[in-house]
C-alpha cells in the first residue's frame, strides 16, 4: 500500500520545541521565553504502530522544513537562531528509517489525477498512490509578496526559504518605520520582538501596528489582549485601532510604501508588513475538493478526501489542531485499508475548536 503525502504534517509532528516559541496569542518577547527545538522522531507511530504495509511517499517543494512558528523572532532577531536551527534537513531526520516505508519527493504537486491515482509534480513526474493525504497547508500574503514586502511567516513555494529569510532580516534591520499590518499573534508578537531588538539597540526607529478592532488579539480573551496591548505600548509600538488597511501601494520612485485606512488616514513607511490571514495552498487541488473559501471539505473524520493541518476547512489553523487530528486521521486511514471504517469511524472523531486557547 502507498500512502502518498503532499507536504510537511508528518516532519512537523517529529519537531518540538523544548520551550515554546511562541505562546498561542503572546509575544514570546513579552513572556520571555527562549526557543530551543529539539528533534524527536515519531515517524514509527504512523508507519510502524498504526499501518505496518504502508509505504509512504512525502512530496514537498524544499529538502528542508522551515520551522516557522519562530519566524517573529527569527527576522527580527537574526542572531538568535542559526538557519540549521529552523530549517532541518528532511531526508536526513529520516534517514534511520527502512527506505521501503518511507520515500522523500523534492517537488511541487501541479495536480491530482484521480481516475488513474497519480498525483502530477511540476515538471510532469508522476507519483502514483492507494491514498492520497493532503496536508499542503496555507501560505500569507507577505510570504509571497503580495500587496506587502516579502516576510516568509511560512516556507517558499519556490523552496527558496533561507534565501528569503536573510533578505527580509536584512530589510527589516534597517527600516526605519515598519508598519505592521494585523494584530492577531503573529503581528503582536512581530511587534513585540522588533520593539524589543530596538529598545535594546537604541535606535531611532519606529514601529506601528494596526489593528481593524478596538482590541489587540481578538481570537484569544480579553484579558490577554489588554495585557499584550500594555506591554506593547510600554516597548514603544504605536498602536493604530479601529480602521482597518483598504490598500497599501509601494511607490518606487521614493522607495516607500503608502497605506490608506478606511478612516480616511494616509499613512507612509520604508518597509510594509502584512500579518493577515491565511491563504490556501489549493492549486494542484479540484475544484470540487474545496469549500467557497478555498480549503478542503471534509468531515469529523477527515474525509472524504484524506487531508490534515492548515489545509482544512476546519479552524483554528494550528499545530495544535493538527497534534488533534492526527489520531483521527490514523484511524481513518487504518481502518479504511482493513475495510472496517464504518466500526472505526464511529469512534473517533475531530471537533475543532473555534477560539484559540490562552
Ligand atoms: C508566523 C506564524 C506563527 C505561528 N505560530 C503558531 C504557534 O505558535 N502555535 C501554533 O499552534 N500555530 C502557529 N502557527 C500556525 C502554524 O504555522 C500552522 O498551523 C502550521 O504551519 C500548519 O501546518 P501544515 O503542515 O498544515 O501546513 P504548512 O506549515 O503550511 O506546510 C505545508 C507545506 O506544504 C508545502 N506545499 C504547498 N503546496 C504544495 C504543493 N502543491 N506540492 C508540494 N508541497 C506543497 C508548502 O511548501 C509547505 O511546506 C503560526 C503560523 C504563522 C504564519
Amino acid at each position: 500500500m502507498t500512502l502518498v503525502i503532499c507536504q510537511h504534517d508528518l516532519v512537523r509532528r517529529v519537531i518540538r520545541p523544548e520551550r515554546r516559541a511562541v505562546t498561542q496569542g503572546v509575544p514570546s518577547s513579552i513572556l520571555g521565553s527562549r526557543a530551543k527545538l529539539r528533534l524527536r522522531s515519531t515517524f514509527h507511530f504512523f508507519v510502524a504502530a498504526s499501518i505496518p504495509k504502508a509505504h509512504v511517499t512525502l512530496i514537498t517543494p524544499s529538502s528542508h522544513f522551515f520551522y516557522n512558528i519562530a519566524s517573529p523572532r527569527i527576522l527580527a532577531k537574526p542572531n538568535v537562531f542559526r538557519p540549521e536551527q529552523y530549517l532541518i534537513n528532511i531526508p536526513k531526520l529520516f534517514a534511520h528509517h527502512d527506505s521501503n516505508a518511507f520515500h522523500f519527493v523534492e517537488g511541487l504537486a501541479a495536480t491530482i489525477d484521480q481516475d488513474n491515482r497519480v498525483v502530477r509534480l511540476v515538471g510532469r513526474k508522476e507519483i502514483p498512490y492507494d491514498y492520497l493525504i493532503i496536508a499542503s497547508g496555507s501560505t500569507t500574503q507577505s510570504t509571497e509578496g503580495v500587496d506587502s514586502d516579502i516576510v516568509p511567516w511560512k516556507a517558499r513555494q519556490n523552496g527558496q526559504t533561507l534565501e528569503c529569510v536573510m533578505e527580509s532580516q536584512k530589510k527589516i534591520a534597517t527600516a526605519r518605520e515598519i508598519i505592521i499590518c494585523g494584530a492577531g499573534p503573529v503581528g503582536v508578537e512581530f511587534a513585540g520582538e522588533l520593539a524589543d531588538v530596538l529598545r535594546k539597540d537604541k535606535k531611532e526607529r519606529r514601529i506601528t501596528l494596526i489593528s481593524a478592532t478596538d482590541r489587540v488579539l481578538t481570537q484569544v480573551n480579553e484579558r490577554v489582549g489588554c495585557h499584550a496591548m500594555t506591554v506593547l505600548n510600554r516597548l514603544g509600538v504605536e498602536v493604530s485601532r479601529g480602521s482597518r488597511v483598504i490598500s497599501a501601494s509601494h511607490d518606487t520612485a521614493s522607495a516607500r510604501w503608502i497605506i490608506k485606512l478606511d478612516d480616511g488616514t494616509v499613512m507612509s513607511s520604508d518597509c510594509y508588513i502584512s500579518t493577515t490571514g491565511p491563504v490556501p495552498n489549493n492549486k494542484f487541488v479540484p475544484d470540487h475538493f474545496l469549500d467557497d473559501q478555498g480549503w478542503v471539505k471534509v468531515d469529523a473524520h477527515l474525509v472524504p478526501v484524506y487531508a490534515i493541518g492548515d489545509i482544512v476547512a476546519h479552524q483554528p489553523r494550528t499545530v495544535r489542531a493538527i497534534s488533534e487530528q492526527l489520531p483521527v486521521l490514523l484511524a481513518t486511514l487504518e481502518a479504511d485499508s482493513q475495510g472496517t471504517s464504518s466500526d472505526r469511524r464511529l469512534n473517533l472523531t475531530y471537533s475543532p475548536s473555534p477560539k484559540l486557547p490562552s
